[in-house]
């Protein structure tokens, strides 16, 4: 039977949000394919997921170039998903890529240079069978090449039409106010900032948020679910089928989830259900709370994950009690 997207996926406008001062509205709840997309995983469970999002009006898919394992093959699956599925539906979904860490061996498959983001961005296109990808993100500063020539290659991207917009990574507050300046005199204003967030990283604030807001950014904060360590995956123990279990996932060990953690996850869990929320609603309205935060950048191993996630966005007020609460657990 081929796909056909569920009718009722826009039936919540207030499911989406304007992202910074752009044109563009992003769902509140983003699906990245960093993990279990690649060509270790079950390509019908990638599949499944990716058309559970999209039904849920999860419009927008976040890639890089190196998302796998192998490197590569997140987007090659991905390519598989729009012909199978996908394809009709091209304008109503935002997929992006980016470059910046290790593609291939040499000075030329990683950082920021004008050689590596645009032969990348091609390969990606290559990859999954488009021929322009919405946002294309530089993944990480690079202290070695000039900041003009990383953003004159992101400007170049949108200008040639294979990006829509730009975006950046990892980059901290200074380096992105002159990566804002920069694009904005190349005529290609940045579109938005892809920032590690969450109840156990808040780096962020306030000064990148700060900046963001003045430069008319939008935010798409990663890990808000600190890679499945805010949700009741640990509660009591490590699944074998979780992320820390996963020899293919060596960014979560299972010497992260030490009792110190587990301990703190327990009473915010408690929090949560005084909330009448899952944990990882909770994580991910917490992270949505801010107005500045655009849309929260989930991933997933199963259906029943992104049905969870989505729930977030019912509620993501929090009385001034529950955010002290919250504080004086993970103080
Ligand atoms: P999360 O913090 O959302 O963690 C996702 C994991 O949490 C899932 O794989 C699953 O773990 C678990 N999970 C998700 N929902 C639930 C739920 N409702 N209940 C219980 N457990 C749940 O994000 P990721 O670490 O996956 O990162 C998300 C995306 O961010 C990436 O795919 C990528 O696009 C982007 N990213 C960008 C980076 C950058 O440098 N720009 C760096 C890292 C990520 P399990 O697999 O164990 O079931």
């Amino acid at each position: 039977m081929p796909y056909e997207a569920s009718p009722a996926r826009y039936d919540t406008p207030s499911f989406f949000a304007r992202c910074g001062r752009s044109g563009l509205m992003l769902p509140k709840i983003s699906l990245g394919l960093w993990h279990n997309f690649g060509g270790v995983d079950q390509f019908e469970n990638s599949r499944a997921l990716v058309r559970r999002a999209f039904d849920l009006g999860i419009t927008h898919f976040d890639l890089a170039n190196n998302y796998g394992p192998p490197p590569g093959s997140a987007e090659e699956n991905f390519g598989k998903m729009l012909t199978l599925d996908l394809a009709p539906y091209r304008d109503e979904l935002v997929i992006s890529t980016k470059a910046g860490y290790r593609m291939h061996p040499g000075p030329y498959g990683e950082w920021g240079s004008r050689k590596y983001l645009l032969s990348s961005l091609d390969r990606s296109l290559q990859r999954m069978g488009i021929d322009y990808v919405d946002i294309f993100y530089h993944h990480r500063p690079d202290p070695s090449t000039p900041l003009e020539e990383s953003m004159g290659a992101l400007a170049q991207a949108v200008r040639s039409g294979k990006a829509i917009y730009a975006g950046v990574s990892n980059y901290d507050a200074p380096t992105t106010a002159r990566a804002a300046r920069i694009l904005r005199d190349l005529g290609v204003p940045a579109l938005i900032h892809q920032p590690n967030y969450n109840l156990f990283n808040r780096w962020i604030e306030p000064e990148l948020l700060g900046v963001l807001e003045s430069e008319g950014m939008g935010c798409i904060p990663f890990c808000p679910l600190a890679q499945g360590l805010l949700t009741n995956r640990y509660l009591g123990g490590i699944p074998a089928d979780s992320r820390a279990a996963n020899a293919n996932s060596p960014f979560l060990n299972a010497d992260r989830v030490t009792p110190e953690t587990v301990a703190k996850v327990q009473k915010l869990n408690a929090v949560a259900q005084e909330r009448g929320q899952s944990l990882a609603r909770m994580a991910l309205a917490w992270v949505l709370r801010d107005a500045r935060v655009t849309t929260a950048l989930i991933g997933a191993s199963k259906v029943s994950q992104i049905d969870d996630c989505v729930g977030a966005t019912e509620n993501t007020h929090f009385s001034s009690e529950e955010l002290a609460k919250i504080d004086a657990i993970l103080a």
